[in-house]
């Protein structure tokens, strides 16, 4: 019997899939980017005390086209938002985004007219942290999290288009 037929059907592609899963996520570079006082926090999440280092994330990327995760820390003004949008559309695909804090989740204590109500919105968001400000540890257990959609991400699905899709459907509801 050769080896193909005593290994268990998909047992090479889920392979090959765990691999790039575990190097996504083991490779986040996110953009520095933010917004107000919960970049703060995000500041400080990235220094030595944190050691954000030991998820292979310490690089926060200058350029949006070096970066793949979006922490959105801070409430979103409507001026900023298509900055916010194209900053989002220069990064490289396949990109994550966080949204960090109650006012980048939902607006938070800003219900006015000059504050995006959440910034799904504008982008796509992967996972949402509530708090006012959240802490370094509730960050990095975000990014945590994260890492684990990222690590079962199956390849070849083009988050891109579904995003689009889903605001387009969001749009026409
Ligand atoms: Fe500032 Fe709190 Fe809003 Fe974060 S959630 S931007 S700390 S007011």
């Amino acid at each position: 019997m050769g080896i193909e037929e005593k290994l268990p059907s998909g047992f090479l592609l889920s392979t090959v899939e765990d691999l790039a899963g575990y190097f996504r996520k083991s490779s986040f570079w996110p953009a520095t980017f933010g917004l107000a006082c919960c970049a703060i926090e995000m500041m400080a999440t990235g220094a030595g005390r944190y050691d954000l280092a030991r998820f292979g994330m310490e690089v926060f990327r200058a350029s949006p086209r070096q970066a793949d995760l979006m922490i959105v820390a801070g409430r979103v003004s409507q001026k900023m938002a298509p900055v916010l949008r194209q900053i989002y559309d220069q990064m490289a695909a396949p990109k994550w985004v966080l949204s960090m804090g109650v006012c980048a989740s939902s607006g938070g204590m800003f219900n006015n007219y000059a504050i995006v109500q959440g910034v799904d919105h504008i982008v796509p968001v992967d996972i949402y942290l509530p708090g006012c400000p959240p802490r370094p540890e509730m960050l990095m257990d975000a990014i945590l999290k994260l890492h684990e959609q990222v690590q079962h991400m199956p390849l070849g699905v083009n988050r891109e288009q579904a995003a689009r899709a889903a605001e387009q459907a969001a749009l026409t509801a």
